[in-house]
């Protein structure tokens, strides 16, 4: 079992010097699922039978001359990544039964290296919410602390990551669903550049704001599921064709020549003292590296959670339109009229919170009120946008917290959906801003739940992001701590 808990990097050196084989690592993985999913919940869906023969395969391509760049690797991926051979249910009841005609295109790129997809991941409905409570086939439990939240909406992707039960983990960022989870379960997240990973059969929450991006054990992980999954792909429309650099190649040039800014609004008086300390110091090991710190003002921080709660929800009112009990998913089958059936499939098939979001959406989009609520929102967007633009003209990166709290306790937040909109705050400008952003682990709280730093840079800088992060890893001591399970 002990396996379970190597690196994507480790094991492919493992597996090249032959000390490993893929269906060795897959059932190390697998027997580690089976001692501690009970407790963690990660998996909405697991194939098993098919990841064995799957290693098999890799193993047998490998005898033959053949290793691509994750061959052998067990990963898993959030339930919103269309795979053609496991049910895609997006956390909800309406799409319990559905399995997609098509693989997602990073699911392609994962296999097509090789990589042994062992199952689907817990994630809030829709990728809607911040603790993955959401979810209609259970809630997947924080690692470090018994009934602590992991996180959301990719609450799976980084449990999973955290609790061994995959090497590495994709999931999917619309205001912060990649980088909050990984802060809060100790892991380290990516929400690439909007258009550096292909979102073609990512089912669209917010298709402005929706990217896909890794989980990952430490950073040179990340760095190497980067160059995996990034790159251009005709069947996105919003991809973008530009060369995808090596992720890997500049992690350990140091900071030095690169400057630091700590926004001011980001360090308000709701944060949590000991996430400051931690992302203080964290700040402190990137000065220690070699960077330059500046303070800068992004003045429009204030606006973006209600920025976001009108643009995300109008959006997902429009994408969510076609989950009508005709085509996908949950039908009703007794009512009398077609409008009938569509209220009854929808009222049965969607939770709370979806409904929610539609509501607000529909509401936002419908004539009279358009000029007031989704045109000044998306005006204000604009706004949040040339923060930033200024700011590279001061610096090359944006170090903050990611979450204002450590993980809290299931249920806590749960009556008080301002909360946890607002927990939000910190993590949606990047998407608002189609910026890239990732979290680090830096440290851990006085009981022992892990804090993550946030590091922003301007678009399609994904390399400066990872090798300050890497700086920070390599000073902040807690690479390679894991939560005691079982
Ligand atoms: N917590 C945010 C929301 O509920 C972000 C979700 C996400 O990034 N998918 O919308």
């Amino acid at each position: 079992m002990k396996h379970a808990a190597l690196t994507l990097c480790e094991a492919v050196s493992l597996l090249e010097q032959g000390d490993l084989t893929a269906v060795g690592l897959t059932e190390s993985v697998l027997a580690r699922i089976e001692a501690v999913e009970k407790r963690i919940h990660s998996f909405i869906t697991l194939d098993a039978e098919r990841a064995l023969a799957r290693a098999a395969e890799v193993d047998e391509q490998r005898r033959r001359g053949w290793a691509g760049r994750l061959c052998g690797l067990p990963v898993s991926v959030k339930d919103v990544l269309c795979t053609r051979t496991m049910r895609t249910t997006c956390g909800s009841r309406i799409l319990e039964n559905f399995t997609p005609p098509y693989d997602a295109t990073v699911i392609r790129k994962l296999e097509d290296e090789g990589a042994v997809i062992i199952g689907k991941l817990a994630m809030d409905e829709f990728a809607m919410g911040s603790t993955s409570e959401n979810c209609a086939f259970g809630v997947p439990e924080n690692p470090w602390l018994p009934g602590y939240v992991a996180g959301g909406s990719s609450g799976g992707s980084a449990s999973c990551v955290a609790a061994d039960e995959s090497l590495a983990t994709l999931g999917s960022d619309t205001g912060g669903s990649i980088r909050q989870p990984a802060s809060l379960c100790g892991v380290v997240g990516m929400k690439p550049t909007y258009g550096r990973v292909s979102r073609y059969g990512l089912v669209a929450f917010a298709s402005s704001l929706d990217q896909v991006g890794p989980l990952t054990r430490d950073v040179a992980d990340c760095a190497l599921m980067m160059n995996v999954i990034s790159g251009y792909d005709p069947a996105d429309s919003t991809s973008v064709n530009r060369e995808v650099p090596d992720y890997g190649a500049a992690l350990q040039d140091g900071m030095r020549g690169l400057r630091v800014c700590v926004p001011v609004e980001y360090f308000n008086d709701g944060l949590n003292p000991e996430v400051e300390r931690v992302v203080r110091s964290g700040i402190d090991m990137l000065a220690d590296a070699g960077a330059e710190i500046v303070e800068v003002s992004l003045p429009h921080t204030e606006y973006c959670v209600a920025v976001y709660y009108l643009i995300a929800p109008a959006e997902a009112s429009s994408n969510l339109a076609r989950y009508d009990g005709v085509r996908y998913g949950v039908r009703d089958m007794d009512a009398g009229s077609l409008l009938e059936m569509y209220s009854r499939s929808r009222s049965a098939g969607f939770g709370d919170e979806v409904k929610r979001r539609i509501l607000i959406g529909t509401y936002a989009l419908s004539a009279g009120y358009y000029d007031a609520y989704y045109k000044k929102a998306s005006q204000v967007r604009t706004l949040i946008r040339e923060d930033f633009d200024r700011a590279w003209q001061q610096c090359d990166l944006i170090a903050s917290p990611v979450c204002p709290t450590p993980a809290w306790r299931i249920g806590e937040k749960s009556d008080d959906l301002m909360a946890l909109y607002l927990s939000d705050i910190l993590t949606i400008s990047a998407n608002l801003a189609g910026i890239p952003a990732m979290s680090v682990p830096a440290g851990f709280s006085g009981s022992g739940l892990p804090i993550g730093m946030q590091l922003q840079a301007a678009h399609f800088n994904e390399e400066v992001l990872l090798r300050a992060a890497w700086n920070v890893e390599q000073r902040a001591g807690v690479r390679g701590r894991r939560p005691e399970l079982v």
